[in-house]
């Protein structure tokens, strides 16, 4: 069976062609969106740019786990720091370790005799890296009332390194509390790399 072409005139051509451009241009009166665009604001959305110190300390700081060490009255304050009222779990620390191996902050609150400070430094020594200490009132910072006396120690920074002194005799539940606010912004300043 032959098959027959269509015929058709050039201006049927025409014709068509010049409806088929209409048509398109009909249809394409708004620009396409940006294919990656939609791409960037979900990344802007989803995606946190830190850096690795920032995340450590913000980690660090959130969640200090205290080592309990009241040695005299100064321990009292630290304890009602602790309870309901004044609530140091609004720090992320609520929970004071009986264990050095489960702390890494040393809360040094009252007068260190020479007799205990082999067992404050033996704690110490036993708390896992990073660590921190902080000397609360004026007994644990020089002595207090008893500087000179012949069983003191005239600062518990003779036997540990001290991050932050919260002075008072005893300090105030407050006081304590900023105390360990200094500690958290010193913490967020420390670096991961290795220094020196
Ligand atoms: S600083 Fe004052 S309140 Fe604190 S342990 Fe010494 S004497 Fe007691």
């Amino acid at each position: 069976m032959e098959m027959r072409m269509p015929v058709y005139s050039s201006s049927e051509l025409d014709r068509a062609e010049g409806a088929e451009i209409e048509a398109l241009m009909k249809a394409s009166q708004e620009p396409y969106p940006d294919p990656v665009a939609w791409l960037e604001e979900d990344i802007r959305k989803s995606v946190l740019v830190t850096s690795i110190d920032y995340l450590l300390n913000w980690g660090r700081r959130s969640s200090v786990w205290p080592v309990n060490f009241g040695l005299a009255c100064c321990a009292f304050e630290m304890i009602a720091t602790a309870a309901s009222r004044f609530d140091i779990s609004r720090f992320g620390m609520e929970l004071f370790r009986a264990s050095p191996r489960q702390a890494d902050l040393m809360l040094v609150a009252g007068t260190l005799t020479w007799k205990m400070a082999p067992a404050l430094k033996r704690i110490y020594d036993q708390m896992a890296e990073p660590k921190w200490v902080l000397a609360m009132g004026s007994c644990a910072i020089s002595g207090g009332p008893f500087r000179g006396s012949y069983s003191v120690v005239p600062g518990v920074n003779l036997i540990v390194p001290v991050d932050v002194y919260v002075p008072g005799c005893p300090p105030r539940p407050e006081a304590l509390l900023h105390g360990i606010i200094m500690l958290h912004q010193k913490i967020a300043k420390d670096t991961y790399k290795k220094k020196g």
